[in-house]
């Protein structure tokens, strides 16, 4: 279900990773390491046709995986999208 999200002036908004404030859903470092990760998966999806689920997973699984870069593929498996 969609629901629109009114934008207070004034009002912070937090990160839905960390709770860090923000301007966006979630802060820029955790932006970085989505967009990171999307680009990474392109790459993999080409060689190995991996699913973008199976794909997160397996960088979730992964030990050498940084911090921030977990946290967010944690984050899209939950959310989906
Ligand atoms: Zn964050």
């Amino acid at each position: 279900m969609f629901e629109p999200r009114l934008f207070i002036e004034g009002e912070e908004m937090k990160c839905r990773i960390c709770g860090r404030a923000g301007e966006d859903e979630v802060c820029k470092r955790h932006a970085e390491a989505e967009i990171k990760l999307r680009e990474h998966f392109k790459v993999w999806a080409e060689r190995t046709g991996i699913g973008w689920t199976e794909y997160l997973r397996a960088i979730v699984e992964n030990e050498r995986t940084g911090t921030l870069v977990k946290e967010a593929a944690i984050y899209l498996l939950r959310s989906r999208r």
